[in-house]
């Protein structure tokens, strides 16, 4: 990889900042992002609402690096949420792309490239048997659950507290502490009548789950659950909590949902799956699969699959669905994600785990690093967190501290505490130097905050 060429951000050893607080061009496109878009952003959390301060509008990618609009470059942490596990403009990805743009962007029939797409996605996760091709986590998820409602004719999800399956009407209730709920919309523009038929748990508590079953016998359609938590921070599933749910859904004659979105792909060849070995009924799939597109899907049994128009009567589709320049960059992706790119990522997490960890002991402050393969994050407490109760508990300004401090010195984190970190196989040992030498000055910033 080419060198960056502009504004190493290397901490001093006198604990000097690089970069200043303020990021002026930042700033002024974020005013005119305002002006025309609501927040001025497209997704919530990159408006550094739980972080304070001024969003940093990216310019370009290479490697393990973003360079924002004021020409200052980050170690990149959040790989796009995700997508990124190859680092930025991956060349191989690049060309895929370049190759499949150059023959036709959008067709509107099927074409080879979805096939190749889907067979990768089949012969890498055994659970899957078939596979439909959408566009977003969103989809993925919206199109199980009323795949799963069309194929037992109930009405009734679970879900749990503090799981993220995107903005699905259905599944924007989280409502409940401790107790089991009938959810409450968590937003305007959600209906009870939408949430009302969803059931909140807590996460990694199967008696709330086997009293939901006692409670609405042949009422459920499906339990859906991320495989491994990473959008409450990382809170894996306990041992025997996945088995558990799957044995409870199986005797009741409900399907078993793993919301692989964010996993998928990225824990390991075959996600989290390939981890715990559980088999759903029905899996989805975006985020790494894409390659930085729009790609998602869900699959699984067969037998369920079936139902789905136009083998079926459940109704589902999309204009842009298999696209084929999405679908290439996921392929290509994919194609690159062999043992040795895992074991890689894996070594990179671990590397970065224990340096957060060195720095933040070194200066005393209660923490937990939490980890499901090499997702990982930090929680500033001193117990385990199981659920997403205990998540809340933690002590959120210092986190909000570690990150302005990590920022300043060319270190891009996700902006809240509720975030995994994601890392790739382009983090490489200068990149990895350059995040050790910002923590001791983090972690000391994280000591110091107050509430
Ligand atoms: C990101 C995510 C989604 C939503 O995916 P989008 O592509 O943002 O719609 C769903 N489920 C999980 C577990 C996710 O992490």
């Amino acid at each position: 990889m080419a060198e960056a060429n502009i504004n190493h951000g290397t901490a001093t050893a006198a604990g000097a900042v690089p970069y200043p607080a303020d990021a002026p061009r930042s700033a002024a496109l974020f005013g005119r992002a305002s002006q025309v878009t609501p927040g001025g952003v497209n997704s919530p959390v990159r408006a550094f609402r739980a972080v304070g301060g001024t969003p940093r509008f990216m310019v370009s990618g290479t490697g393990p690096y973003l360079t924002d609009a004021d020409g200052r470059e980050y170690v990149d942490l959040v790989c796009s949420w995700g997508p990124m596990i190859l680092g930025h403009s991956h060349p191989e990805v690049l060309a895929a792309v370049q190759a499949a743009a150059a023959r036709g962007t959008s067709f509107g029939t099927p074409g080879e490239g979805e096939v190749e797409l889907a067979e990768e996605i089949v012969a890498r996760v055994a659970p899957v048997e078939q596979v439909r091709l959408v566009s977003s986590g969103t989809e993925a998820t919206m199109s199980a659950i009323r795949l799963a409602r069309g194929f037992t004719g109930r009405a009734k999800v679970v879900k749990f507290a503090g799981c993220y399956h995107g903005h699905v009407d259905a599944l924007l209730a989280a409502a409940g502490s401790g107790v089991a709920t009938f959810g409450l919309p968590d937003t305007p523009g959600v209906t009870g009548a939408q949430a009302g038929e969803t059931l909140v748990l807590p996460y990694n508590d199967l008696a709330a789950v086997r009293e939901a079953f006692a409670a609405h016998p042949g009422e459920i359609a499906c339990v859906i659950t991320e495989a491994s938590p990473g959008n409450m921070g990382v809170v894996p599933p306990l041992d025997g909590f996945n088995a558990g749910l799957k044995e409870l859904c199986a005797a009741d004659g409900a399907l078993f949902i793993s919301d692989e979105v964010m996993t998928g792909f990225r824990t390991s060849k075959a996600g989290w799956f390939g981890v715990d070995g559980v088999v759903p009924d029905l899996m989805t799939f975006g985020k790494v699969m894409g390659g930085g597109f729009p790609a998602a899907a869900f699959g699984g049994r067969a037998d369920v699959m079936a139902h789905l128009a136009p083998a079926g009567p459940v109704y589902q589709a999309g204009t842009l669905s298999g696209n084929p320049v999405a679908t290439a960059a996921g392929l290509a992706q994919l194609r690159l994600l062999d043992d040795a790119a895992y074991a890689t990522v894996n070594s990179v997490s671990e590397q970065i785990r224990t340096l957060v960890a060195e720095a933040l002991n070194k200066e005393g402050v209660a923490h937990r690093l939490q980890t499901a393969s090499n997702m990982f994050s930090v929680f500033f407490t001193d117990g385990p967190v199981r659920d997403f109760d205990e998540a809340k508990a933690q002590e959120g300004f210092r986190f909000n501290a570690f990150f302005h401090s990590m920022l300043s010195q060319g270190v891009y984190l996700p902006p809240s505490a509720f975030e995994s970190w994601f890392v790739s196989t382009a983090h490489d040992a200068r990149a990895i130097e350059r995040i050790a030498a910002a923590l001791p000055t983090a972690a000391r910033a994280a000591a110091e905050a107050t509430a």
